[in-house]
């Protein structure tokens, strides 16, 4: 079998979904699973109600929510006809009450806590998993509806949930096998659990990668297909970058760098539980089809080319820590590491003097609050609108003298923190986030214009 994970993009309309079908229909035969997100923006949009509810502010929720409303249905109606939709058109209205109703009470309470998010959040997936399992059966895919929250088992981290494998495993075994015995397609939402005790969570930002890559390592797929907008994952964000070409294969330890320090093509986690089982992952274009895309392996081929690719992540603060001297003891890492724990900040990089410590981190909400608590421990300032370059390559790890052609190439540019060894495959440096564009264009044309044609596209 095979799992076959569509973004947002590829099922943000009657159209996307057709293509999505058309591209399923092709890989019948490789019993597929089919994992969808939410339909483009949506779970944005999802967000949005939730936050107007959780202020009080109802009649904003409700009127985004019949917008919400209104989309969905339009979708399901240009795929159906009249009258398929008008035996489904109950299917998705339940779910909208449901939804209306949730919005009402968080509004009536004025409060809005994580597991309340999830369970608004949760519609997103819900939805769209419904609509392209009608639009296949309508294209003649014999197709099965399945709850994720039937398989897909979590702690109960609400809104970033952690997967239970062992039950998950077990779940997936259960609900999914059955079908794929029978030749049906299951399709599924992404990014949607639940807990043992039945409560919905879900998995983090673009989680539907990773439940694509849990159900293929649960059920020992053959690979893993993330069909999306773009040809494969690209030596940088081409919409960043038009002159960004695709990497013909990468290995998964670059696409796990790439991925974490913001190329969000593919979901950061989604790697692990594929490279522990070694089972392929593929990014394709549904606008593309016939594109080979990326083949994601344990081993890249050898490459000519220091670098693979360059990623960027923006929204970045930096979070400067200082110990007055007198404070400086033992454990004043842990302590500060503690606090962002605490408050539930990753970290991306850091870099330490014996006086101060750096780290910069995207979760920049909980900042202010944060702040305060490290206040105790120490002086503390914050500055935001930074961005991380990374660059990725496993030649990295045997190439001499290449920070200074890399800095060589910037050095008119103010660079705020530099990180490179903690996994000898990334060169990655924190710089403002205006000079973005000027910084990607220049290291782009200096280390990614005569490329390994084995290699890249
Ligand atoms: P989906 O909805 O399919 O999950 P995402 O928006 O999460 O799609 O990811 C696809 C986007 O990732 C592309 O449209 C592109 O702008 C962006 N991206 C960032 N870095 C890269 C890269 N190195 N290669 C390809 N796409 C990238
Ligand atoms: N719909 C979710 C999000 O937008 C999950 C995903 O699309 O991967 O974050
Ligand atoms: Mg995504």
């Amino acid at each position: 079998m095979i799992v076959m994970k569509f973004g947002g993009t590829s099922v943000e309309d009657a159209k996307a979904i057709e293509r999505a079908a058309a591209i399923v229909k092709g890989r019948q035969a490789q019993k597929p699973v089919v994992v969808v997100s939410a339909m483009a923006k949506v779970t944005d949009q999802l967000l949005a109600m939730a936050r107007a509810a959780g202020a009080g502010d109802r009649k904003t929720a409700l009127k985004l929510c019949r917008a919400l409303q209104e989309r969905h249905y339009n979708t399901a109606g240009e795929l159906l006809g009249t009258a398929l939709f008008t035996q489904f058109h109950s299917d998705l209205g339940v779910d909208f009450e449901a939804l209306d109703e949730l919005l009402r009470g968080i509004a009536a309470v004025g409060e809005l806590t994580p597991r309340t998010t999830d369970h608004v959040a949760a519609f997103g997936e819900m939805l769209s998993s419904k609509i392209v399992t009608a639009a296949f059966s309508a294209h003649g895919i014999e197709s099965a509806l399945v709850d994720s929250r039937d398989c897909i088992v979590t702690d109960n981290s609400h809104t970033r949930a952690a997967p239970l494998f062992e039950e998950t495993n077990e779940q997936l075994r259960t609900n999914l096998q059955p079908l794929l015995d029978k030749d049906r397609v299951p399709v599924m939402g992404g990014f949607i659990g639940s807990t043992k005790a039945g409560i919905t969570t879900t998995i983090g930002r673009g989680g539907s990668d990773l439940s694509a890559a849990i159900v293929g390592a649960g059920l020992g797929a053959e690979r893993i297909e993330i069909w999306t907008d773009v040809d494969g994952m690209m030596t940088t964000d081409p919409h960043l970058c038009p002159e960004a070409r695709r990497i013909k294969v990468i290995s998964f330890d670059e696409a796990a760098e790439l991925a974490y320090f913001g190329a969000k093509v593919l979901h950061p986690a989604t790697v692990l539980p594929a490279v522990q089982k070694n089972i392929p992952v593929y990014v394709l274009n549904s606008r593309n089809p016939s594109c080979e895309g990326t083949r994601i392996t344990a081993r890249a081929p050898h490459c000519r080319n220091t670098f693979k690719a360059l990623a960027v992540k923006k929204r970045i603060t930096i979070v400067d820590v200082a110990a007055p001297r007198r404070l400086l003891m033992h454990g004043f890492l842990k302590s500060i590491f503690e606090a962002f724990d605490r408050h539930r900040v990753p970290v991306d990089v850091v870099s330490t003097s014996e006086v101060s410590v750096s780290l910069t981190t995207d979760s920049n909400e909980s900042i202010p609050a944060l702040a305060a608590d490290l206040a105790k421990l120490a002086d503390v300032k914050y500055e935001g609108r930074k961005a991380i370059v990374c660059l990725v390559g496993e030649n990295l790890r045997e190439t001499p003298g290449i920070a200074a052609r890399v800095f060589g190439e910037l050095a008119d540019v103010k660079i705020r923190m530099i990180s490179q060894g903690a996994s000898e495959i990334n060169l990655t440096f924190v710089i403002e986030e205006d000079a973005v564009p000027e910084v990607v264009r220049r290291l782009h044309k200096t280390f990614f214009s005569d490329l390994d044609a084995d290699v890249f596209a």
